[in-house]
């Protein structure tokens, strides 16, 4: 190995102690910390991260990379190390780009924004919140400028949150899904509708707690390199492929939504789990394509979770921690855990009105960017799309447009990767069954480990070093289409509502 190989190793693992202690402490802020621990943990994180951000932008490492970079030095670089020092000399050069002052500005005016949107869906509100959304979109356009001046605003967006990915494409995909949905969604809500009275009633949080427990391990999650808190809202945090953290919250009178976030979680788990643990700590593990990762908890939180077999071999299990399932019979629990709503929340939603509540948020961030839409029009434009796709109107915009924190810091673009997850996995299925043969039968096998086997191999252990379009292309074989979301749904609920 070359003397500066060997200096960006030393670099980054001393890089990486200063992110392992502000990732630790961030994550005891969300799950354990008591309230009055707050301000010495904050000052703590706020001292260690800072450490990260100079020494991720400081001209020693700068000249490691650039010396890298060299012809004859870069020639003598593995595959993995060729993707490592190309990725962060990008990085160095779009950060550049970005004034300090405007970067500070920019940071402020999205936690006062952050703030503002709070206390207006609150006050169910709209008008607190558009004179900070009006800013955080000019703010945003012109970070773009900086970042990328050669792309368009709303292209360049995209591309921050799942890289190759344009509103050309985009377009494509969403419009063959839309032109589709709207009238199955319209067909299965006027179908008569499952009884879901037979699910209320208390269910114990410590079973819940030993219920998630059984479906990670069912899944796959290695409870070796991985383990469990509680937040208000689940997320997924991988310090690296040997510690990987899944967080659940749980009610006591509802039992599915927890089963539905472990698995989901579970799902973006156990991609961070099976990365060649060779890219720990460099960016070749830093998966920063949202698209990507959505499509692999969505595929076992939908494609698979929401199968009837994936219970078959657990759901004796399910009844003896949660007695009150006695009383429910798997076809009945299997056409809930499906049951279509026309609801207003998009995180409440099932998979099929999940798409529209996207496709309603990828409209509006383009009449936004390429139409020029004033911010005091939105609300009135949400509702619109809201009755033509789902036949509903919410009485208020914090049921409507404030429902979400997406744009409030200025995550314009992000949406559109839930549902290109989902996309995804259409495209994953097929491909899937071609090799694996039919994926019912393995699954009520009990054969499920086989399924994450396969994710493993084809797309988990690469890591961030192959681009979404890639990704599809070398596991699909084809370019990305939403037909095979469109025809999963047709046939599914086709069956399930007897259309
Ligand atoms: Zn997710």
């Amino acid at each position: 190995m070359s003397d500066t190989l060997q200096e960006l190793k030393d670099y980054l693992d001393q890089m990486n102690i200063y992110g392992r202690a502000a990732e630790l402490l961030f994550w005891d802020m969300r799950t354990i910390m008591p309230k009055n621990g707050f301000e010495k943990h904050a000052q703590a994180s706020t001292f260690f991260s800072t450490e990260v951000f100079k020494m991720s932008t400081s001209d020693k490492l700068e000249k490691i990379i650039d010396e890298l970079m060299k012809p004859e030095e870069y020639e003598k670089l593995d595959d993995m190390w060729k993707y490592v020092v190309k990725k962060m000399k990008k990085e160095f050069v779009l950060d550049k780009r970005i004034p300090t002052d405007f970067y500070e500005e920019y940071v402020q005016a999205s936690t006062e924004s952050e703030a503002a949107w709070e206390e207006a869906k609150n006050a169910k509100d709209f008008s607190i919140f558009a004179p900070h959304l009006e800013k955080m979109i000019e703010y945003t356009k012109k970070m773009m400028q900086y970042r990328e001046p050669d792309k368009e605003i709303y292209d360049a967006l995209l591309n921050q949150y799942e890289e190759g990915m344009d509103s050309e494409t985009i377009d494509r995909l969403f419009t063959e899904l839309k032109n589709e949905l709207v009238p199955l969604v319209k067909k299965i809500i006027a179908a008569p509708q499952p009884d879901d009275s037979k699910f209320e009633g208390k269910y114990d949080i410590n079973a819940q707690r030993q219920v998630q427990k059984l479906l990670l391990e069912y899944i796959g999650f290695d409870f070796d390199s991985g383990t469990v808190g509680e937040t208000e809202h689940p997320f997924t945090m991988g310090f690296s492929s040997k510690d990987v953290r899944v967080t659940n919250h749980f009610y006591e009178n509802e039992s599915i939504n927890a089963m539905f976030s472990a698995i989901h979680e579970g799902g973006h788990a156990i991609f961070e789990q099976n990365i060649n643990p060779d890219y720990d700590g460099t960016v070749a593990a830093s998966l920063d394509f949202m698209g990507i990762h959505e499509s692999q908890s969505r595929f076992y939180e939908n494609i698979l979770g929401r199968n009837k077999n994936f219970w078959i071999p657990i759901y004796d299990k399910i009844v003896e921690l949660l007695p009150k399932y006695k009383e429910i019979s798997l076809d009945e629990f299997y056409k809930e855990i499906n049951h279509v709503r026309n609801s207003f929340i998009r995180t409440e939603a099932d998979e099929v009105t999940y798409c529209l509540h996207i496709i309603i948020r990828y409209e509006i961030e383009k009449a936004i960017f390429r139409e020029g839409v004033s911010v005091d029009k939105l609300p009135e434009l949400w509702n619109k799309k809201m009755e033509e796709y789902l036949g509903i109107v919410p009485e208020n915009d914090a049921e409507g447009i404030l429902q979400d924190m997406h744009w409030s810091d200025g995550s314009f673009g992000y949406f559109p990767t839930y549902l290109l997850g989902s996309i995804y996995d259409g495209m994953f299925l097929d491909t899937m069954r071609e090799e694996l043969g039919d994926i019912d039968k393995l699954l009520a096998d009990g054969q499920i480990k086989k399924i994450t086997k396969w994710l493993n191999e084809k797309i988990h252990k690469y890591g961030a070093t192959r681009r979404p379009k890639e990704i599809i292309k070398a596991v699909c074989g084809k370019e990305v289409s939403a037909e095979p979301l469109m025809r999963y749904f047709t046939e599914k609920y086709t069956k399930i509502y007897e259309l």
